[in-house]
């Protein structure tokens, strides 16, 4: 199955000039969907792991079941004033304008080692975010895991030598 055949380009979204890729179509798909998880299970099958973490919005669809599959604790980094218990909070730079996230101060005790998971990666900006906040835990941060990587947009260089699994790129 070619997942690429479940994006779907929305041109001038959520800004003109900007090509918006498009997941809908693949949660659409239970095939395409069940596929994309188990593809992501199994090439973060090798890294070793004690932890899923997932971002906010998307990042939470394709997290959530990973963690279930690979018997994981999930945790969340969300928005900022979501998460009701202490937080470390991190602000940062998006493909179009600027971010803030937080993760609960306690949701990585020091020494877990953590997969990070987002739908996509762009410029890089979330997934660097992310891994400073797990930082922040005292965590380690082994693997990142998107189901698209945007290469022309190089986010890989802002990942501070990461290791990253893509399952589709553009
Ligand atoms: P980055 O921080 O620049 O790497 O942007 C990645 C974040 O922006 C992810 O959380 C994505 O959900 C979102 N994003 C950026 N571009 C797209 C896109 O074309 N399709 C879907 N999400 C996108």
């Amino acid at each position: 199955m070619d997942l690429k055949d479940y994006i779907r380009d929305i041109p001038d979204f959520p800004e003109p000039g900007i090509l918006f890729r498009d997941i809908t179509p693949l949660l659409a798909n239970p095939q395409a969907f069940d596929h994309a998880v188990a593809q992501l299970a199994t090439r973060c099958s090798d890294a070793a792991f004690d932890a899923v973490v997932a971002v906010e919005s998307r990042g939470f669809i394709f997290g959530a079941p990973l963690a279930r599959e690979l018997g994981k604790p999930l945790v969340p980094v969300r928005k900022p004033g979501k998460l009701p218990a202490d937080t470390h909070s991190v602000e940062y730079d998006l493909e179009y304008g600027s971010n803030v996230l937080e993760i609960h101060s306690d949701g990585i005790t020091p020494g877990q080692r953590v997969l990070i998971v987002d739908d996509l990666l762009a410029i890089g900006g979330t997934l660097s975010a992310a891994s400073h906040l797990v930082e922040a835990c005292g965590g380690e941060v082994v693997l990142l895991a998107v189901v698209i990587e945007l290469l022309f947009l190089d986010g890989r260089s802002r990942l501070e030598g990461r290791e990253l699994v893509s399952l589709i790129q553009y």
